[in-house]
């Protein structure tokens, strides 16, 4: 080990401790390994409820015409697309022409590409940009973007607090931040099925859908290590956002934690 790694901070891959470069090359290979099936398994893990969530999400998040939209961590592109279509719907109820634009970045090529080859693109011309990027050091001058969102992302992260500062970097003062992501079950009696049922039956999922087990049991072991509500509002108010606050979903399998840049 070199001087350099042994300063290194240690942080968790699931339920393994690695070093945070590590990490960031580990979570890399899981996304490429599930790009090509990572919309099919999501519908199929959580019944599609998943959308639900993220139209929740983006109708709190009240997109407007004009606005400049930054999707981190953004996949293959469903809230960037969710973004401009209510944006679009806002300006057209009030007579308001002004386009709002969307970026999707994401540190997976692989990811981006999935989300490229989507067509339900095509309507959104070059309003929608695809840029890759690691949402710990994006790629923006400060203060560029009025929203910033972030599903089921940022529990991969290295350093999940610097990935929040850097949200609130690229953000105008007033800006929004949406964070969504899977979170605890607000009462343990369901927590404790819902960990049954995913550590028996997500693997065995991903390993008959996508091929691969590993990437699926990462998932599941990397949600129970994510922090509570409370606790990553903490963080949120921490990195300078105000305001915040929590909807669970789902009795907590996902939550919104929505914040303001002060
Ligand atoms: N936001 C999309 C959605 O809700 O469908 C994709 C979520 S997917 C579970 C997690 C995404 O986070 C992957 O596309 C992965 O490449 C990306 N990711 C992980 N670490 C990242 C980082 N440091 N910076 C940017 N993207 C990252």
């Amino acid at each position: 080990m070199t001087g350099q790694d042994s300063k290194e901070r240690i942080v968790s891959f699931g339920f393994e401790d690695v070093t945070e470069t590590e990490k960031v090359a580990r979570v890399k290979g899981v996304f490429r390994s599930v790009a090509s099936r990572y919309d099919l398994m999501n519908d199929l893990m959580s019944a599609g409820v998943h959308r639900l969530w993220k139209h929740d999400a983006m109708n709190r998040l009240n997109p407007q015409p004009g606005e400049r939209h930054l999707d981190v961590a953004g996949g293959t592109g469903e809230l960037a697309r969710a973004f401009l279509a209510l944006a679009d719907k806002a300006g057209k109820r009030r007579g308001d022409t002004r386009q709002a634009t969307a970026i999707v970045s994401d540190i997976n090529d692989a990811m981006l590409e999935a989300g490229k080859a989507r067509p339900d693109n095509a309507q959104w011309g070059d309003r929608l940009a695809w840029v890759c990027a690691d949402g710990q050091n994006l790629p923006y001058p400060d203060k560029t973007f009025d929203a910033v969102t972030v599903s089921f992302g940022i529990r991969n992260f290295a350093d999940r607090v610097a990935g929040l500062r850097e949200f609130r970097r690229v953000l105008k003062t007033g800006g929004r931040l949406a964070v969504l992501e899977f979170s605890h079950m607000t009462a343990p009696i369901l927590q404790e099925a819902y960990d049954r049922y995913s550590f028996a039956v997500i693997p065995r999922m991903g390993e008959l859908v996508a091929g691969d087990r590993d990437s699926y049991q990462y998932l599941i072991e990397s949600i129970r290590k994510f922090p509570g509500q409370q606790t990553f509002k903490s963080e949120i108010e921490g990195a300078g956002f105000g305001q915040v606050s929590v909807t669970n979903y789902s009795g907590g399998i996902a939550a919104l934690h929505f914040g303001w840049a002060v």
